[in-house]
C-alpha cells in the first residue's frame, strides 16, 4: 500500500492522514474499551505523533485509567467518532481508536494481539493466529 492514506469520521468533519503504517495493532476487550467502541473490543493502532496528521474540530474528554495514569480521549464533536487517545505524560503516543472512512486496504488495521480477554464476551471467539492475552501484558 502506498503511503500517505487518508480517511475521515463517519460525519467527515475529522479527516486523517496517515503517513507510515501503525507501529502496533492491538485489540483490546476490557469493558472500558467496549464502552468506548460501542463494540465487542476497540482495535488500537499506535503512532507516532509525526507519522500522521489530524485535522477538524475535536472535543476530549480525560479519564484516570485502573493504571492510574491519565487517558485524554479525542472525538468528533458533531458525529460522537472515537478518533483517539493519549497519556499526556506521553503525548508524542498516538493511540488511534477510528479507523478512518474511506482507506481502501484496511488490512494495516488487522490486530498482532488480543489483551484483556478476560472480560471480553463470552460469544466472541479469539483467533487463533494471534497471540491472545488474559490482561495487558508487560
Ligand atoms: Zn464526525
Ligand atoms: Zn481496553
Amino acid at each position: 500500500m502506498d503511503f500517505p492514506v487518508s480517511g475521515t469520521c463517519q460525519c467527515g468533519q475529522v479527516k486523517i492522514t496517515l503517513l507510515k503504517p501503525p507501529q502496533k495493532v492491538v485489540a483490546c476487550h476490557c469493558k472500558e474499551c467496549q464502552k468506548l467502541s460501542s463494540s465487542p473490543y476497540s482495535v488500537t493502532a499506535l503512532f507516532g505523533k509525526p507519522d500522521l496528521k489530524i485535522e477538524g474540530q475535536l472535543s476530549t474528554w480525560n479519564r484516570v485509567a485502573d493504571s492510574g495514569s491519565d487517558n485524554t480521549a479525542k472525538f468528533c464533536p458533531s458525529c460522537g467518532n472515537r478518533v483517539y487517545h493519549f497519556n499526556p505524560s506521553q503525548p508524542e503516543l498516538i493511540k488511534l481508536k477510528l479507523k478512518p472512512v474511506g482507506i481502501q486496504d484496511t488490512s494495516i488495521f488487522k490486530p498482532q494481539a488480543h489483551v484483556w480477554t478476560k472480560e471480553k464476551q463470552a460469544w466472541f471467539v479469539l483467533p487463533d493466529d494471534v497471540p491472545s492475552y488474559s490482561e495487558m501484558p508487560a
